[in-house]
């Protein structure tokens, strides 16, 4: 199981080295845990992965970060196709594909986002299928370093997450095109993780709001650590 957190654009560099001091106070089992703090707070760590970083070595990217700063802090993990990334930053599937091939290429651990607005949910689950399938165009799927996070754009953030039903559905159409671990995200929080988790084809969490509190950041480990 796979459990990973997303701090989007909180907390800084000082709250990050108090909070990793805190979550590794627990024994983490099994479970693969993975911190995605701003930019600003990365840090030598084997926990820590990049929330977005730019296609390239260096360069004239303003604003952007590039491998040789994730080098600096031997970062290895990157997460690619957040959905505020795609709508808020209107990054394209072209853009977040070229990302994926040139992270492949430097053989980080590559945690990729998929997911649908509420209009298309409203038209079903075949449109949410084939809306998906655009969002994977170009990307490796056998990837041996692959992470697929499935995050419906409606239940991020909302307090809303996915039903049961809808989570199973969607994890089973993604798992007949890859057999990388499938997580979801989208209002995971210490209520739901548990049945979350025990949905077939759910290989893990990308947690979000939930996360920013390590002391609940760990009971969901926690919680992870007892699921078979
Ligand atoms: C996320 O941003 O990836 C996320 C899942 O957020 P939240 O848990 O707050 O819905």
């Amino acid at each position: 199981m796979i459990v990973a957190a997303n701090f989007k654009m909180n907390k800084t560099k000082k709250d990050t080295i108090s909070y990793l001091k805190d979550l590794k106070t627990i024994d983490f089992g099994n479970v693969k845990v993975a911190v995605f703090p701003p930019f600003t707070a990365l840090l030598e760590d084997e926990l820590i992965g990049a929330q977005n970083a730019y296609p390239e070595v260096n360069g004239a990217y303003t604003g952007e970060i590039g491998l040789e700063q994730l080098n600096e802090f031997n970062i290895k993990r990157v997460l690619i196709g957040h959905s505020e990334r795609r709508y808020v930053l209107k990054e394209s599937q072209e853009f977040i594909a070229k990302k994926f091939e040139f992270f492949k290429k430097h053989n980080f651990e590559i945690f990729y986002c998929i997911g649908e607005p509420i209009e298309i949910r409203k038209k079903g689950t075949e449109a949410v299928i084939n809306y998906l399938k655009e969002q994977i165009v170009g990307i490796d799927l056998k990837y041996e370093k692959l992470i697929i996070a499935y995050e419906p754009v409606w239940a991020i953030g909302t307090g809303i997450s996915a039903k049961l039903e809808e989570i199973q559905e969607v994890h089973a159409e993604i798992r007949k095109l890859t057999n990388r671990p499938i997580l979801y995200g989208g209002s995971v929080n210490l209520n739901n993780i548990k049945s979350i988790l025990e949905t077939p084809n759910v290989d893990g969490v990308l947690v979000g709001s939930a996360s920013l509190d390590v002391e609940t950041f760990k009971e969901m480990i926690e919680i992870v650590k007892e699921i078979k």
